[in-house]
């Protein structure tokens, strides 16, 4: 299993910190010749193509919920709808499986219809949703296994998830957003690599609880106890250097791998 980092910032960047040329998230995991896009922010088709990966390659699509630094698919859609149409049947994506919050499997095909109306010759790519909201099973991915949890964002008003993805040759689990619940610390159980967001500033640990997002030290904390072995933090301010962050995760009492992740970064196991 293979882990590239293509946007490991969060909506916007503070100028002179470590996060100035950081993109909003967007992981992409690759195992057994297949491959997942964990959300799908700003500008991620062109960072996929920077990294090797034709967007007519991408069949799955999982979506944390449905904050514009998370999910801002249109470009996306449209890169693969007119590659396909330039490029002919070799650069078409027939299909693509989103797997994603309720709201968004019912709200977004209103908003894709009132761009392609008209557009009958409009065929491809068919958009498949799943919805992941308190599904207890894991939807199967050839010999991979996507589990979905409930994560605490945006004061537990708006339905956030959290994903586990399990391959015969490890398991990654991505947060999205979230504050300290009981779906974030479920999902991360031994994982391989754990991304974890660290939004809040080191000197706030009431947002794990109010609105909504992590610190670092509260991510070494879970990754601690579920027994992570690999904890890369994303989604960060960048008004805390990254010193700072590590040393929080220290005094966490976490002792396995830790990253602070950074654009470009590609994991093995
Ligand atoms: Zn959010
Ligand atoms: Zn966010």
């Amino acid at each position: 299993m293979k882990l590239t980092i293509l946007g490991a910032g969060a909506g916007a960047c503070v100028p002179g910190t470590s996060t100035e040329n950081l993109y909003p998230p967007a992981f992409l995991v690759e195992w057994d010749d297949q491959k997942i896009l964990f959300d799908c922010s700003e500008g991620v088709r062109f960072r996929l193509e920077k990294a090797g990966h034709l967007l007519e390659t991408i069949h799955h699509l999982a979506i944390s919920h449905s904050h514009a630094d998370h999910f801002a698919p249109l470009p996306f859609l449209l890169g693969i709808f007119l590659k396909g149409q330039w490029g002919g049947e070799k650069a078409r994506n027939e299909a693509l499986n989103i797997y994603c919050p309720d709201a968004i499997a019912k709200d977004f095909p209103v908003l894709w219809g009132i761009h392609w109306k008209k557009m009958d010759y409009h065929s491809f790519p068919k958009l498949q949703f799943h919805s992941m909201s308190k599904k207890e099973d894991p939807i199967v991915i050839g010999n991979a296994l996507l589990f979905s949890n409930s994560a605490y964002h945006s004061y537990g008003n708006l339905d956030a998830l959290c994903y586990r993805f399990e391959t015969p040759s490890g398991v990654f689990v991505y947060s999205g957003d979230t504050g300290d619940c009981e779906g974030v610390r479920i999902a991360c159980k031994d994982a391989d690599f754990f991304v974890c967001e660290s939004s809040a500033r080191l000197t706030d640990s009431s947002m794990a609880t109010q609105y909504g997002h992590l610190n670092a030290r509260q991510a070494g904390e879970i990754a601690k106890s579920s027994g992570v072995k690999h904890l890369i933090l994303f989604h960060y301010s960048g008004l805390d250097s990254d010193d700072a962050l590590i040393d929080a995760v220290k005094e966490s009492g976490f002792a396995g791998r830790l990253t602070v992740g950074k654009d470009s970064q590609t994991f093995e196991v």
